[in-house]
């Protein structure tokens, strides 16, 4: 455990579950006072006690995260319960499978509204706190899908793709406001997402480089590193953990 981030105020999204769970379970180890936003009340509240019961601070708020109602009132709960935002991980998402002229429009909607503008809405409510502090981190969960593609995901790549580009755009614009804007694409991670996809999981994991599915842990990893004060000269990056998966560049 390191004491880096000091009381700074960090919000993730989806962190009742999976992914978002082990990112707040890491930054509080690392002493950030955290806010979960989740549309899953209960284990919102479930990540809340584990936090707690190692010795953090956390916060559970019910919320739709695309909601931009439903936003405002999580932000303003967390400024009045923990203080201004410092820290943002867009984690919540979800993920169908279904082949491109199956999928109809309703779904494909609902896939961006969800992965695309609730981070853009929920950027949007936090990004003012890190601005006037002058300090700020946006962490993004994208996917690797993103940079191979994904049979029977085209909405889902197209949410996650699109929340890439935006991170580029907001890491150049607002390059020296003193916040950055990164992105971590999980490759194959453990958890109830993956466990619920169409998809043999042993099977799956031993064509892998590493012959293992990744764990949320590997992801929290990034992530803290991301908003750690030692990565304050990386914007608009990517750190792909996917167990070699994917190689390229971006
Ligand atoms: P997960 O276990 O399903 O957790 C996601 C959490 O987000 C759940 O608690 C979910 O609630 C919540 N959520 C869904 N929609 C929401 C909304 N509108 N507002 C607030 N919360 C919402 O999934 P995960 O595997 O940890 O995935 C986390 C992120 O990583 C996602 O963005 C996913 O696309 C990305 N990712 C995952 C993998 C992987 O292999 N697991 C790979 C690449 C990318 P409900 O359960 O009630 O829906």
């Amino acid at each position: 455990m390191t004491r880096s981030l000091n009381g700074r105020v960090a919000v993730v999204t989806g962190a009742g579950s999976g992914i978002g769970r082990a990112c707040a379970l890491r930054l509080a180890e690392d002493a950030a006072k955290i806010a979960i936003w989740d549309i899953n009340g209960d284990g919102a509240l479930e990540t809340a006690k584990l936090i707690e019961a190692a010795g953090g601070t956390a916060i559970a708020i019910t919320a739709d995260c695309s909601d931009k109602a439903a936003i405002k009132a999580a932000a303003d709960e967390t400024r009045a319960k923990l203080g201004p935002i410092a820290i943002l991980v867009n984690n919540a998402g979800i993920a169908p499978f279904n082949p491109f002229l199956d999928t109809d429009d309703d779904l494909f909607d609902k896939v961006i509204r969800i992965n695309l503008r609730g981070p853009w809405l929920v950027t949007k409510e936090c990004f003012p706190d890190m601005l006037g502090a002058g300090w700020g981190r946006v962490i993004n969960i994208t996917s690797s899908s993103v940079q191979t593609g994904s049979p029977a995901q085209a909405h889902y790549v197209s949410s996650k793709g699109g929340l890439m580009g935006m991170t580029k755009a907001l890491a150049l614009e607002h390059a020296a406001s003193g916040v950055t804007f990164n992105i971590v694409p999980p490759g194959f991670i453990d958890t109830p997402m993956l466990r619920a996809a169409p998809v043999d999981v042993e099977t799956f994991a031993a064509s892998l480089p590493m012959k293992r599915v990744g764990k949320p842990e590997d992801i929290a990893a990034a992530v803290a590193y991301l908003a750690s004060e030692e990565a304050s000269y990386i914007t608009g990056q990517t750190i792909s953990t996917n167990g070699g998966r994917y190689m390229g560049s971006h």
